[in-house]
């Protein structure tokens, strides 16, 4: 039978080694499963200036790593490997990985969540190859080409503002005539000749030969459509929360996100959730790590006392 650990993190993104850290620190025998790379989603944050400690800003390419050379350090056990399910033995948790079977006493699932898709034809197709969630990873090979972002929030207009740099123009599409994005960001965007926006619009495909040529393009209000020359698309829909593998492990809310209490908490004893994947989380790199210290506490004090409330 495999090992059981007393903690396994399902995760390695802010909230997973900021869990690791705490649980590693109390002599737990820990270990976080990653399926990607060290970092989860600040990977596509080009520079963080809104993480508490960096005056001068940092570039996610250079946090990730950090994070786990930190949890590493202090005695946190990390495998790459997918978590495919996870079952209930008891109070045993198993989790069905691409590398096999582990369990553990306590779990904490700290998923976060995965670009929305835009559903329309074409994006298969040109996924990777003009399609991209990643602005700092792909955005210099649009260098004097136009490029669309798609979405309204902050990282539309943070992505939308980096590819300015490379871009002959970029322009945001988006289905509202008014944005989510903060004030600053808007107020950035406005101010930037390279941006311009198409408001009340989406996107009903992305057509090419070998690569991107345009976008067909419709007026929610009008239902007039048209064709947006473009070679590459941003899509910045909104997140979808990593919680299919679960299948109804804990209870989840209306957006598939999963409840827990101020301590991170499930319905289910041993089992917590921290950062993006959780119900009412900010969404930002300070309270996925901040999720994280609360879930790794809790943890270590249920492996101590067996208590799951008091
Ligand atoms: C473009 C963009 C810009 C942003 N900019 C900022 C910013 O400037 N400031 C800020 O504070 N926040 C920003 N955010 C938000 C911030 O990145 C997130 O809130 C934070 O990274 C969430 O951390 P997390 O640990 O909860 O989840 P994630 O970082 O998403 O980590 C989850 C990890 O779990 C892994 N995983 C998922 N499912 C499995 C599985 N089944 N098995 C194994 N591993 C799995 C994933 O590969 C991933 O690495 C930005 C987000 C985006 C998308």
């Amino acid at each position: 039978m495999a090992e059981t650990y007393d903690l396994i993190i399902i995760g390695g993104g802010a909230a997973g080694f900021t869990a690791g850290i705490y649980a590693a620190r109390d002599r737990c025998q820990a270990l976080l499963l990653e399926r990607v790379a060290a970092g989860g989603q600040v990977l596509n944050c080009e520079h963080i200036e809104n993480y508490p400690g960096f005056p001068d800003g940092v570039a996610g390419y250079t946090l990730g790593p950090l994070l786990q050379q930190q949890a590493m350090k202090l005695g946190l056990g990390v495998g790459l490997t997918d978590v495919d399910a996870v079952r209930l033995e008891g109070e045993v948790k198993v989790l069905q990985t691409g590398n096999g079977e582990v369990r553990a006493h306590a779990l904490i699932i700290a998923t976060g969540s995965s670009f929305t898709q835009l559903g329309v034809p074409g994006e298969e197709t040109f996924l990777g190859r003009g399609v991209s969630h990643c602005a700092a990873c792909d955005g210099a090979m649009f260098m004097e080409q136009p490029v669309a972002v798609i979405g309204g929030g902050d990282a539309a207009l943070d992505e939308a503002l980096y590819l300015t740099q490379y871009a002959s123009q970029v322009t945001i599409v988006h289905r509202r005539d008014t944005l989510r994005a903060c004030q600053l960001l808007q107020e950035r965007a406005q101010a930037n000749q390279k941006l311009t926006f198409r408001w009340n619009t989406v996107v009903r495909a992305i057509e090419g030969k070998e690569v991107i040529q345009r976008l067909q393009i419709e007026d929610v209000k009008t239902g007039e459509r048209s064709a947006l020359d473009v070679a590459g698309v941003f899509p910045y829909l909104g997140l979808t929360p990593n919680t299919q593998f679960l299948n109804g492990l804990v209870p989840l809310n209306a957006r598939g996100q999963i409840i827990t209490d101020l301590w991170m908490r499930t319905a289910v004893p041993g089992v917590l959730a921290a950062g993006d994947v959780r119900g009412d989380s900010a969404r930002q790199l300070v309270s996925a790590a901040g999720d994280g210290a609360t879930a790794g506490l809790a943890a270590v004090r249920y492996l101590q006392t067996g208590q799951w409330r008091e």
